[in-house]
């Protein structure tokens, strides 16, 4: 059983809905479980958390923050996120602790490896901002020494990763090897289905599957949500994070509100292999020393370790199949049907042959790839917050107010509308969104700054920092769930 930090009496917890139960809405709602400030209830679409049509379960699961590494204040912003996720989670959800970095010698090939920004800028940068973090924490060293946190690949480190093929016909011009974190999803997608379900069960959370909300309106207490075109149910803040089907619900009036320009909506793609045993046999540096592998060009590529035998990869060709601009005043918009239920009709190709022609294109820097197992394509609607990026440096930046558009209403609440983004940015996003709900309850005399303080607060260096319970709130040290148990998720989930 969950030990709560305020513990709230019942008369002074707000309600508070969250709409979509993806690795956003999810996060958001433990924490404030976590906290015993609110009786909260979240409301899906779908039938279950974290289903089969999210993005929280169709992404490569890497914690991104190399590849942005053009932009330095992105690179430290995602650093310092990633760091952030690692400390809030169980060991056995990583799959991967370092990730390679190569560099095809390619004229397309933009990314960092111009002048000005090479790779190795980028890594002389993350060196410099992980020992500026170790500064400033002490206690931090979750990746060891600063000078062992990038090793650059010499050219015997690139043929390995290769497959006994000449580097040197590969054009790649260099490379460098990241100690990284890369999620195992599907044990990532089933601690959290075990946190969630187990928060539900003690009553610390209410759940309500197929409750699809249509609209959200203002009256002169509370927000007024319409679930499934019958219900109306009242609460005194609402965060929005669902998206999957774009933004379907129109935001309330524009009244007194912080509002900030659209997200753009993507609707990506990646294909998911199995390592067959022949494979194994003629390459067993698969199994002994391959480590998740991207390579950096215009429209980046790579092979991430995403399970135990399974491998995601994406191709910068194929990874962007749609996009639409998605300005917040103009909602509600749906993004077309085709996107998730008629990818063929867009791409004139089927699934099959679309997991051909990824590894087709991954081939021609990394061989072995063509002796994988297609499992399936997978696909989801990314929501980035912002506009269509004007550039490559644009599209690198990645530090974006996450919160697109806050709505107080007269009643102390609020309405938060908060696309997911990153899977690398959702602790530190639904730790800024619990920032802003406490900010309520400061402002009625429920809770002292000092007090909230002791357990959340942002430093001057935009670090989140936490108290030791807090740090346990998307369940650190919950007991994982059986071998059994953690077979039927993926089973049911149609994680693979
Ligand atoms: C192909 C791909 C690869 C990616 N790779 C990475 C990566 O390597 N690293 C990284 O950091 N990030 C990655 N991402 C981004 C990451 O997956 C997302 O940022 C993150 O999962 C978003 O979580 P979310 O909860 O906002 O969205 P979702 O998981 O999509 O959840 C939204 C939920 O809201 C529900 N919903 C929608 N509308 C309503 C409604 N009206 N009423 C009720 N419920 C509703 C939906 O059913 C869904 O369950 C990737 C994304 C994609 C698509």
């Amino acid at each position: 059983m969950v030990k709560t930090i305020f513990n709230l009496p019942l008369k002074q917890r707000q309600s508070i809905a969250i709409i979509g139960a993806g690795a956003m809405g999810v996060s958001t709602a433990c924490i404030l479980a976590k906290l015993g400030i609110a009786k909260v209830s979240v409301f899906e679409a779908e039938s279950k958390a974290f289903n089969k049509n999210g993005a929280s379960i169709n992404n490569t699961g890497i914690l991104h923050h190399f590849v942005y590494g053009g932009h330095h204040d992105t690179l430290e912003h995602l650093f310092q996120q990633s760091i952030l996720f690692r400390k809030l989670m169980p060991e056995y959800v990583f799959g991967d602790g370092q990730v390679n970095y190569l560099v095809p010698d390619d004229i397309e090939n933009t990314a960092i490896n111009q002048v000005g920004v090479t790779f190795k800028d980028v890594a002389a940068s993350l060196v410099n901002i992980y020992q500026k973090h170790l500064q400033n924490y002490q206690n931090e060293n979750i990746l060891g020494h600063p000078k062992d946190l990038i090793k650059i690949l010499d050219k015997n480190a690139i043929k390995s990763l290769l497959g006994n093929f000449d580097p040197t016909k590969q054009n790649i011009a260099g490379g460098v090897q990241v100690k990284q974190f890369v999620l195992n999803l599907a044990e990532y997608v089933c601690h959290m289905v075990n946190l969630f379900n187990s928060l539900v069960r003690d009553k610390f959370v209410d759940i309500h599957y197929n409750q699809k909300v249509h609209n959200i309106a203002i009256n002169n207490q509370d927000f007024e949500l319409n679930i499934n075109h019958n219900d109306q149910l009242y609460f005194d803040t609402v965060v929005n994070a669902g998206y999957a089907n774009g933004l379907s619900i129109p935001i309330p009036e524009l009244r007194n509100e912080q509002y900030i320009e659209g997200n753009l909506v993507r609707l990506k793609v990646y294909g998911l292999y199995k390592i067959p045993a022949s494979l194994k046999k003629k390459f067993p540096e698969i199994d002994k020393s391959f480590s998740s592998t991207i390579l950096i060009r215009g429209q980046y590529g790579g092979i991430i370790k995403v399970g135990y035998n399974y491998l995601a990869i994406f191709s910068g060709r194929e990874y962007n199949q749609a996009e639409l601009d998605f300005p917040i005043a103009e909602t509600p918009q749906n993004i077309p049907g085709e996107w998730l239920h008629n990818l063929e009709k867009i791409t004139g190709r089927t699934e099959a042959e679309m997991l051909n022609a990824i590894k087709q294109d991954i081939s021609r820097w990394i061989p072995w790839v063509k002796g994988l197992e297609n499992i399936k394509l997978k696909k989801a609607v990314q929501v980035y917050p912002g506009r269509k990026f004007a550039n490559d440096l644009d599209a690198a930046k990645r530090d974006d107010n996450p919160v697109r558009y806050l709505y107080q209403h007269k009643n102390g609440g609020k309405y938060i509308h908060i696309p997911g983004f990153k899977l690398t940015s959702i602790p530190y996003n639904a730790l800024q969104v619990i920032l802003e709900i406490l900010s309520t309850y400061i402002y009625q005399g429920i809770l002292t700054q000092e007090q909230v303080n002791q357990h959340i607060t942002i430093d001057q260096n935009q670090q989140i920092i936490l108290s030791s319970e807090m740090n346990a709130a998307l369940g650190k040290n919950l007991s994982q769930l059986t071998i059994a148990e953690r077979e039927k998720i993926l089973d049911e989930w149609e994680v693979y």
